[in-house]
């Protein structure tokens, strides 16, 4: 059974985003950031094309996530660690902890078990361990695969992004880690000197364009469709949708869709998001509901039962809502189809 709305997702456009950001992250490699179900567009149908394509590195928040993947033969990082409960899921090995603290480090040793990966925090002060710890030997001995740290100005021109790199630089060689990294998406594009020897994209992935620099390399990957349930005329004066917010100018043809803030269809784009009959502009009219979107669609010949495209360019439909690209992809609802090409 196929429902009233869908995402389409052109998996095209996943794999040329990931081959550009690995061709501008140099000689290193090119990992995936799948966190959150992939940024909501499925971490399975994600992993499998990426994996295809040959990323042999991906970022999960937690073990459930990771043992929801760990079936495809490539190399899983759980960012939050291992809390105690984690251990029995850790001890399988499909993935490895990255290590914040000194007490995850302390459990990880004790356990025994294998290679880890470990976050060192060099200025944004969320998580890691510091590199003074690292400085007083918290890591001798250990197995470590990738000494990671985190961009916290990525996407704006600040001094905090040559501070941070010159402190990742400053841990070269100071453990005995295999593999340096520092760049999230929009760290890739500031240059291959923040490359070290992988990156971490995970919004330009999936069609977010975090910086100028990426605007014109990535490409979109997910349009939002949904239906027409109903056509109606709205007469001039008159009002659609809780609080009645928008009032005709003119006699007006209002059509409305199978697509509501459940579906993760912000309530913020209220007035203010653009949908699409071909290359037909459908503005967003008043509040957007639970489960229901009007447009205007005066003069547009569109009815009952036609798909509507919704605004898929994200800088955009962004600036328009005034909610982050993160938040507009990671909110994409369970009740949509998600439908690959
Ligand atoms: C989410 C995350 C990334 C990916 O960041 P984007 O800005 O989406 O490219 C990389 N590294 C870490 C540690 C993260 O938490």
């Amino acid at each position: 059974m196929t429902g009233p709305n869908r995402l389409r997702l052109d998996g095209g456009a996943l794999v040329d985003n990931w081959r550009a950001l690995a061709r501008m992250s140099g000689t290193a490699a090119c990992g995936a950031a799948v966190k959150a179900d992939g940024y909501g567009l499925g971490a399975r149908e994600v992993v499998q094309r990426l994996a295809g394509a040959g990323c042999r590195d991906f970022f999960v928040a937690t073990w459930a996530e990771a043992a929801a993947l760990a079936d495809f033969g490539v190399s899983f990082s759980v960012l939050h660690g291992v809390r105690d409960d984690d251990m029995t899921f850790a001890a399988q090995q499909f993935a490895r902890p990255v290590l914040n603290t000194a007490a995850q480090v302390r459990r990880w040793r004790e356990a025994g078990v294998g290679a880890c990966d470990v976050m060192v925090d060099t200025g944004m002060n969320r998580l890691g361990v510091s590199p003074e710890e690292i400085g007083n030997g918290l890591l001798d001995g250990l197995e470590v695969e990738t000494l990671m740290s985190h961009l916290a100005c990525a996407d704006e021109a600040s001094p905090v992004n040559e501070r941070q790199r010159l402190a990742m630089t400053a841990l070269a060689g100071r453990t005995n880690a295999r593999r340096l990294s520092l760049a999230n998406s929009a760290g890739i594009a500031l240059g291959k000197d923040y490359a070290f020897d992988l990156t971490r994209p995970g919004l330009a992935l999936y069609g977010g364009v975090p910086c100028d620099a990426l605007a014109g390399v990535i490409r979109p990957v997910v349009t939002v469709e949904a239906e027409v349930l109903q056509r109606r005329r709205v007469p001039a004066g008159q009002q659609v949708g809780y609080n009645l917010t928008w009032t005709a100018a003119r006699d007006s043809d209002v059509v409305i869709v199978n697509l509501g803030y459940a579906d993760g269809y912000k309530r913020a784009f209220s007035n203010a998001g653009a949908a699409y009959a071909g290359d037909r502009a459908l503005p967003v009219i008043g509040r957007v509901s639970m489960d229901l979107t009007a447009l205007d669609a005066t003069s547009v010949d569109v009815g009952e039962g036609d798909w509507i495209a919704f605004d898929a360019d994200l800088p955009h439909a962004s600036a328009a809502s005034r909610v982050s690209q993160y938040e507009l992809l990671t909110g994409l609802g369970r009740r949509f189809d998600r439908v690959w090409r």
